[in-house]
């Protein structure tokens, strides 16, 4: 078979060797020690090799519009108020200049698949919506997009946000999301068969949770494996003995969590003026119960978080920081929760670097998954289905 691309001695993240990766086609056709072929090479002397990342939760819709908010006390009260005031401008073409911005920026930091959260209520509309649809459509050479329909601004108290929800899922929404819970986004999600993906918790109160409900749900409903929580912010309050609990029932009923350390840590303790605390859920912790746990950009450059560069390598090194871990196999937990984490999160097909899946393939500058995380290793140069999506060059001293 005449191949396209060899990739020679890559080292992927499970696995101790480096091996020769041959693409032809777009896919993945061999993986061997040593693959003897006249094809066009790159030589990635034993560098990590992955499928890319994968940002199981982000915003396109509202990315990069610090400039129009104006926002003094940093609060998630006044991110919700003020981001309201700003979508009521919003255009169509406005949200895909944003979003594209925001896309490409990812794409450039080695994310090939990516879920994002897509705004729908009566002020919106749908403008949301059918521009990041077709972001969508326009980006396929570089990253696989999930749209996930979401009433943020609620659903039984916001007449006509149902029928617009409902709109957006017979047009090709992915997933359906909610905020807060409620029955309405289960009935909708058996309607189409999507899977689902809810906000919880934007406080540091354990004393009552949503969680209980949606695992309640989950289990009754059949859903396990399809439901997914962000934020889950109480969970960072509770002691070890209730998150094992939590834990189990979580794997038990098969729903996973992301979390969001870069809003999390701006937004919660807001109240507190000294130790502020972290309100940042333990997900590595939540690992060793069997969670399927993720972590993801979310906001960028808007009031909930006036930071990003869409880089998910810099965010697990943001998450280890947080939450202690220095131990390589924590660091190495940190590194399969924005791999192959996310991946089983969104149902994500044929992600992995295997013979007969496409040529998904991403280039760090590393040779050691923890390591990565540990130093921010920087992608070099990504393909999708075997096309080169992006070159980012290594950085280069000049000596005297
Ligand atoms: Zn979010």
């Amino acid at each position: 078979m005449a191949l396209d691309l060899l990739l020679r001695q890559g080292r992927r993240a499970d696995e101790e060797g480096p091996v020769d990766i041959a693409v032809a086609s777009g896919r993945i056709v061999e993986i061997a020690e040593r693959i003897a072929a006249d094809a066009p090479e790159e030589r990635l002397d034993g560098r990590l090799v992955i499928a890319g990342f994968v940002d199981s939760h982000i915003h396109l819709d509202k990315s990069c519009i610090l400039d129009r908010c104006h926002c003094e006390q940093g609060t998630l009260e006044e991110a919700i108020a003020s981001v309201a005031t700003a979508k009521r401008s919003f255009t169509e073409a406005d949200i895909y200049a944003r979003a594209q911005r925001t896309l490409e920026k990812a794409i450039v930091q080695g994310t090939t698949r990516m879920r994002t959260h897509v705004e729908i209520d009566p002020r919106v509309g749908l403008k949301g919506f059918h521009a990041v649809r077709r972001l969508k459509h326009d980006y396929e050479w570089a990253i696989d997009l999930q749209i996930c329909a979401f009433p943020q601004e609620g659903l039984t108290n916001d007449p006509g946000a149902e029928e617009l929800l409902v709109q957006a899922c017979e047009q090709g929404a992915d997933v359906i999301g909610g905020c807060p819970y409620t029955d309405t986004i289960f009935e909708i999600a058996r309607r189409f068969d999507l899977d689902i993906d809810f906000h919880l918790d934007f406080d540091t109160d354990p004393s009552w949770m949503h969680l209980d409900e949606v695992c309640r749900q989950t289990d009754a409903q059949g859903w396990g494996g399809r439901v997914a929580v962000g934020h889950v912010t109480k969970l960072s309050a509770i002691d070890h003995c209730r998150l094992a609990e939590i834990g189990r029932r979580l794997a038990d009923v098969g729903v996973a969590v992301t979390v969001l350390p870069a809003t999390d840590l701006f937004l919660m303790g807001r109240d507190r003026h000294l130790h502020v605390p972290r309100g940042v859920a333990p997900a590595h912790r939540l690992l060793h119960h069997g969670v399927t746990c993720s972590l993801a950009t979310n906001n960028v450059l808007n009031p909930f978080t006036p930071f990003g560069d869409c880089s998910l390598i810099r965010m697990a090194n943001l998450y280890a920081n947080v939450a202690q871990i220095g131990r390589a196999r924590d660091l190495k937990a940190c590194f399969d929760m924005i791999t192959t984490l996310p991946a089983r999160l969104m149902n994500a097909a044929h992600y992995g670097v295997a013979v007969g899946h496409p040529a998904d393939l991403v280039v760090l500058d590393s040779r050691d998954p923890a390591l990565a995380v540990a130093e921010v290793a920087q992608p070099l140069f990504g393909l999708k289905r075997g096309r080169r999506s992006f070159t980012r060059a290594a950085a280069t001293i000049h000596r005297p």
